[in-house]
């Protein structure tokens, strides 16, 4: 199938919403980072943003991105940056410390352990965002977090296993990801963005001499919402190269 979309144009149409949307929370649009979420998309896509000055872009699953990190690496093009962002099992946890940059999606305690034991095996290191599920919705990965303003003990149970990821070497924990539920309205997505922040400044307090610098939310339904809560990273697809099919 043809691939037609205008990639560059579309890209010029988000980078002015997210640039409109930090101004008018009165931050600094260069502070918010597009990750161009390339799954199921072809390799042209990516090509096509690339010229475009594109570097960042986001898969969901560790093999399918793979294949397109190694069609790419033939391209004359360089400095991709390949983002994580979908749940990554244990046996491709491999595969992510050796092929990606960063990784959005670490939602469990015994991913980072592996991923830390590989990563001084192999004498790397990943920069990696804890995943949160704050909604509470049953289909979302992530540490359980619905309930951390409410029930102090929910905050205190995942302060230890952070306490422990941040001792594990070989995984640099820069902040925190979320996704948030479908909803006809971006406004009814907030809630979730500003208890991701929250807990975010709870941690900072709890952990200061950690960062905590990037929140990873929004997406191409709720992504100017997102930003005015806060986001540095936003990860768009649709916007950027078209319907999934
Ligand atoms: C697919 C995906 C996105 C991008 O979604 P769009 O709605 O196409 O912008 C963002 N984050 C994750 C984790 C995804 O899987």
């Amino acid at each position: 199938m043809q691939y037609t979309v205008s990639v560059s144009r579309n890209l010029g149409v988000v980078r002015e919403r997210i640039a409109n949307a930090a101004l008018r929370s009165g931050r600094d649009p260069d502070d918010v980072h597009l990750v161009a979420v390339s799954k199921m998309f072809p390799c042209e896509a990516v090509v096509e943003a690339w010229a475009e000055g594109q570097r960042d872009f986001g898969e969901n699953r560790p093999e399918e991105g793979l294949r397109k990190i190694h069609k790419l690496s033939d391209f004359e093009g360089d400095g991709f940056v390949w983002h994580m962002i979908g749940h990554v099992q244990s046996r491709k946890a491999r595969t992510v410390l050796k092929h990606y940059d960063f990784l959005h999606s670490l939602d469990r305690m015994r991913l980072a352990e592996k991923l830390s034991r590989l990563a001084v095996e192999i004498e790397c290191e990943i920069p990696v965002l804890l995943e949160c599920n704050v909604s509470g919705e049953a289909s979302k990965y992530g540490f359980d977090l619905a309930e951390w303003q409410e029930d102090t003990r929910v905050l205190e149970a995942f302060e230890g296993q952070v306490e422990a990821i941040l001792k594990l070497p070989g995984v640099q924990v820069q902040g925190l990801m979320t996704m948030a539920p479908i909803v006809d309205d971006p406004n009814d997505a907030r809630p979730v963005f500003v208890s991701l922040r929250g807990l975010r400044d709870a941690l900072k307090t709890r952990f200061p001499k950690v960062t905590w610098k990037h929140l990873s939310m929004g997406m191409t339904d709720d992504f100017e919402v997102a930003i005015e809560e806060g986001a540095t990273m936003v990860r768009i697809g649709r916007a950027i190269f078209g319907e999934y099919s």
